[in-house]
């Protein structure tokens, strides 16, 4: 516990900083701020007993501020025993980034606890997420206007409600004490979408990837998604929800899934729902009835298709099998999949890489709009969606009167139809999620200097971040 994860001779972190000097370097940015970017503002440890089965066990946990040029900070809470403080530092880094590339206003922080999450009862986890959260808010980590946390590995909307009610109990005078944490059941100050949010926004980066002829081409591939290969590692919330509307809506052929325990292969397509619940019945893939079974399941990383979907955890794309991979776009769903050595590798053998910074934002930025849902006290549409609704029936009236003629039905459903809560939350992330990959293609195509979208999108987030350390008048 406590140590950093080697990833090919480098930790994460390292691994994390590297590729962002890459953009550095590019960009000529003066050495003093980048230095200050790259460093992480705060972290802490904490180390809290709680008393399970009438003996007293001791948990530890972090949390890291990366970066406060925007406040609050933002980033997900993971509960597992490979979480330790270099990992959380890392991932604060990236989340530092992963703001600034898609415009949300948010500084970077990532916590985690060290624990296997499925050796303890609901009860027992309720009472170590309470004192954890407790920990934090005491100690200035927890708070709607500096640090709020999100569902992470290991961790989902009851673990949020927990800590929203742990904090409200502390301080009832903060009207504003239910944005203290997002990623909350939609009872307790949820917003709709949240769940898919992550996997959505990957399905809506690779649409906007397919709206660019040229850069498919770049990428050896032509057409639409309609019939591509795709192979996911890691069905959980992310991989499954990203695999599901890719197969459902683009059409998209998910030949190969990988998990914990091996991975399946069906080269005419595996139903990403049927494996969804085999996995949940049976705690893996094994016994899957429609498809082959390997045992060695990252073998499958290598095998030919046409997008590598990483949706699980760092560093499973390494110097060992990057030279191997035959993916022509690796999607990183994940947070950290490829390792900087191996990006360099996939780099030169021309494999295209939509990076983690951007790619996996669709959490963040649903959480972002349940966080202003919370702070303006009201769900989105409220006001709006009758008021909307009745002017498109007013539009349709006008429209019939002048032409005489009825407007058909499919036409007459979208157009007399105000907004909901989850119609403006998608639409919000898909135009979120555009915008950022039309500036990170421009970006790259801008300079001779830049090869990869992973340094298109450093380079956006350093100038956005530099940019703001300089207005605010730090240097
Ligand atoms: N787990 C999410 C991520 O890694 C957290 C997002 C958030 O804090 O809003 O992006």
């Amino acid at each position: 516990m406590g140590n950093s994860t080697q990833i090919s001779g480098l930790s994460f972190r390292q691994s994390v900083d590297h590729m962002v000097d890459r953009a550095i370097q590019v960009i000529n940015l003066d050495l003093d701020i980048a230095t200050a970017i790259k460093a992480c503002s705060s972290v802490i440890q904490v180390s809290f007993p709680v008393k399970i089965k009438d003996k007293l066990e001791l948990f530890t946990g972090w949390r890291a501020v990366h970066s406060i040029h925007r406040l609050p900070s933002k980033g997900g809470i993971r509960y597992a025993t490979t979480v330790n403080q270099m990992e959380v530092e890392a991932l604060a880094a990236l989340m530092t980034y992963k703001c600034a590339i898609v415009d949300v206003p948010f500084g970077g922080s990532k916590g985690g606890l060290y624990i296997d999450p499925a050796n303890y009862t609901r009860d027992e986890l309720e009472r170590i997420t309470r004192r954890f959260a407790r920990e934090l808010a005491t100690k200035g980590f927890l708070s709607p206007s500096t640090n709020v946390p999100a569902p992470d590995v290991g961790t989902g909307q009851r673990e949020m409600a927990w800590i929203a009610d742990t904090y409200k109990h502390l301080y009832p005078d903060d009207i504003n004490h239910i944005a203290c944490v997002t990623g909350k059941p939609i009872a307790h100050g949820g917003i709709r979408g949240r769940t898919e949010a992550t996997g959505r926004g990957v399905q809506f980066a690779l649409q906007e990837f397919f709206r660019h002829p040229a850069e498919v081409k770049k990428a050896q591939m032509d057409g639409t998604l309609e019939g591509k290969r795709v192979i996911v590692q890691g069905l959980g919330n992310v991989g499954y929800h990203a695999a599901k509307f890719l197969a459902e809506e683009d059409g998209c052929r998910i030949i190969g899934i990988i998990e914990r325990d091996g991975a399946i292969f069906n080269a005419d397509g595996i139903s990403v729902m049927d494996a969804h619940f085999h996995i949940i019945e049976n705690g893996g893939v094994k016994g899957f009835a429609d498809a082959d079974y390997i045992a060695a399941g990252h073998q499958l990383l290598e095998m030919e298709c046409d997008i590598l979907i990483p949706a699980a955890l760092e560093g499973v794309i390494t110097a060992e099998n990057a030279p191997n991979i035959k993916a022509k776009l690796i999607a990183e769903a994940a947070n950290g999949p490829v390792t900087f050595d191996a990006d360099q590798i996939l780099r030169e053998r021309g494999i295209a890489i939509l990076p983690d910074a951007y790619l996996n934002a669709g959490g963040v930025i649903v959480l972002y709009f349940e966080w202003i849902r919370n702070l303006s006290h009201i769900r989105f549409g409220r006001i709006e969606r009758r008021f909307d609704e009745t002017r498109g029936h007013h539009i349709i009236q006008a429209l019939e009167a002048l032409t005489g003629d009825k407007i058909p039905e499919s036409i007459l459903q979208k157009l007399a139809r105000g907004a909901d809560e989850s119609d403006l939350v998608i639409s919000g992330l898909d135009d979120s999620m555009r915008l950022a990959l039309q500036e990170i293609i421009n970006t790259r195509n801008s300079s001779a200097n830049i090869h990869d979208y992973r340094t298109a999108a450093y380079v956006i987030a350093l100038q956005k971040i530099a940019r703001s350390y300089l207005d605010i008048g730090v240097y």
